[in-house]
């Protein structure tokens, strides 16, 4: 079976990724409904009961929507930051003021390694209007996988991370052109383009141009924007900046409507 991963959602009406090894299934954030992370899966042969835990990055809505139904129904532990699983809670509380409840939470810290099975898993911080966002990276079977998206900038602490990867899933979340003549109100344009907001296509490509060690076979770029960019400049811009680097990864799109194939070690 060995390492794969599966980008099950992308973009900002859900998040979702599946990192596995060959006895450890974990998925990355529960951005999409319960029901449609099930039709995903089996449709591209998973069984989601085979789960054996969910990490959360943060508490935005497009991150973890599905959350509490999937926890419930596949009655695994689910890992996030204390500051993450408080800010959620809050805000998931109902009329009546009271908080979710999850059977089994493990809280992790920034900066900690921890295990889920025999996958490492590194998180570390992003800068993002969250509570206490994080990126992580996975290490198992000899392989290093970073998953890495909603950041308004990509700080040295978080290029150190991403070094020596065989697949990287980076956010290409907008064209700055494409976002400033957009039809978003100045306000959300603001909190997008800010530091904590979200990386556009020439912000990874920066990346790539200058600090990327052309480790990985793969890079996926995830979490594009449906209202301002397209797939095509995002594929463009990451592919003039590797190319002037002479790495010849290979460069996919996750999207928002379909989960992609299986990447496969
Ligand atoms: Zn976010
Ligand atoms: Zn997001």
């Amino acid at each position: 079976m060995g390492v794969s991963v599966e980008v099950l959602a992308s973009g900002s009406r859900g998040n979702s990724t599946i990192v596995q090894s060959s006895t450890t299934r974990i998925l990355v954030d529960a951005g999409i409904s319960c029901r449609e992370t099930f039709k995903r899966m089996k449709a591209a042969g998973d069984d989601p009961h085979s789960l054996s835990a969910i990490l959360i990055t943060h508490e935005h809505t497009d991150h973890v929507s599905g959350l509490l139904v999937l926890a419930r129904k596949l009655k695994i532990p689910v890992f996030m930051t204390g500051a993450t699983h408080q800010a959620w809670s809050r805000a998931m509380r109902d009329a009546d003021g009271e908080r979710p409840q999850l059977d089994r939470v493990e809280f992790f810290s920034s900066g900690r390694s921890f295990h889920i099975g025999d996958i490492a898993v590194m998180p570390f911080t992003i800068p993002h209007d969250a509570a206490d966002p994080v990126g992580f990276t996975f290490r198992a079977e000899g392989m290093k996988i970073a998953v890495a998206t909603d950041l308004g900038y990509m700080p040295a602490s978080v290029r150190d991370q991403l070094r020596g990867c065989d697949l990287l899933v980076l956010e290409s979340n907008h064209d700055v052109e494409m976002l400033r003549v957009g039809a978003y109100p100045w306000s959300v344009k603001q909190r997008v383009m800010s530091r904590v907001g979200h990386l556009s296509n020439s912000a990874l490509a920066e990346f790539f141009a200058t600090d990327y060690d052309g480790s990985a076979s793969y890079i996926v770029l995830a979490h594009l924007s449906e209202e301002n960019n397209h797939p095509e400049l995002a594929r463009s811009a990451a592919e003039k900046a590797l190319s002037g680097r002479l790495w010849g990864n290979r460069v996919l799109l996750a999207t928002q409507a379909e989960a992609m194939q299986p990447i496969r070690f």
